[in-house]
């Protein structure tokens, strides 16, 4: 589904793209090929690389990048690498879990036997081409990128920043949804210590479009859901998280 010029939502649970534990994956038009952020949970991978085909055709998938290494974030990327040939980028705490399939550091085992996700669902273990830290700028596809990490969602959470369309768009996964939503889970690793650390992150960025992981996403204005969240957490208090609203 094109949403931009240059931007596509290729698989979403919500939208009715791809697989039902699909988060939302973007595809962004680059200079020298498409970048897709984060890669879904993996058992609709086809279908994902279909959508791309139509919505942003006659380019080839030349980077990968991962917000963080949950299921349905990570699940596909061993399988879109191998199909496709593209580099992964992906956090530096999340490289080793990645790599060697953990589903315990990935939570998903726990995931399990919540019942939130079926047991056939399984992290394939992926080779992590370039591991980022926090604050760094790379290039992808010929756009040029800085990586943040914002932990309380998880351990491993990141954010990416692009200018290089002209309009400021951050990917934010889990970390602050539409709204001004925080990532907050009832799992290991995830609470607002890592908020109280890191949020303040994301103040200032002048962000034009903000596309989560999940939920609504926002062309224009993204800064003002930042702000929310950067203000609430400001005065001592927990905002709004997922889960309370339906995302
Ligand atoms: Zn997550």
């Amino acid at each position: 589904m094109r949403i931009h010029e240059s931007l596509a939502l290729v698989a979403s649970l919500q939208f009715g793209l791809g697989g039902r534990f699909d988060c939302h994956v973007y595809a962004i038009r680059g200079l020298s090929g498409l970048v897709l952020i984060d890669s879904g949970a993996g058992t609709h991978t086809s279908e994902l690389l279909q959508q791309i085909a139509t919505d942003l055709p006659g380019s080839a998938v030349t980077s990968l990048l991962l917000t963080h290494c949950h299921q349905v974030h990570s699940g596909g990327a061993a399988t879109i690498r191998a199909v496709t040939g593209c580099s992964i980028i992906a956090p530096q705490p999340s490289k080793p879990i990645l790599e060697s399939g953990d589903e315990e550091g990935s939570g998903l085992r726990v995931a399990r036997e919540q019942g939130t996700y079926p047991p056939e669902l399984h992290l394939e273990a992926c080779v992590v081409d370039i591991a980022v830290g926090d604050g760094q700028k790379f290039s992808a596809a010929g756009l040029e990128f800085t990586a943040m990490q914002v932990r309380g969602h998880s351990p491993d959470a990141f954010v990416y920043l692009t200018s290089s369309l002209g309009p400021r768009w951050l990917f934010s996964g889990d970390v602050v949804f539409y709204g001004g939503v925080l990532g907050v889970i009832n799992a290991a690793g995830s609470g607002m210590e890592g908020y109280r650390s890191d949020l303040h992150k994301l103040s200032g960025l002048a962000v034009d479009g903000l596309f989560p992981g999940h939920g609504l996403f926002a062309l224009r204005d993204g800064q003002r859901h930042l702000d929310s969240a950067v203000v609430q957490a400001g005065k001592g208090l927990l905002g709004r998280q997922i889960g309370q609203d339906g995302l």
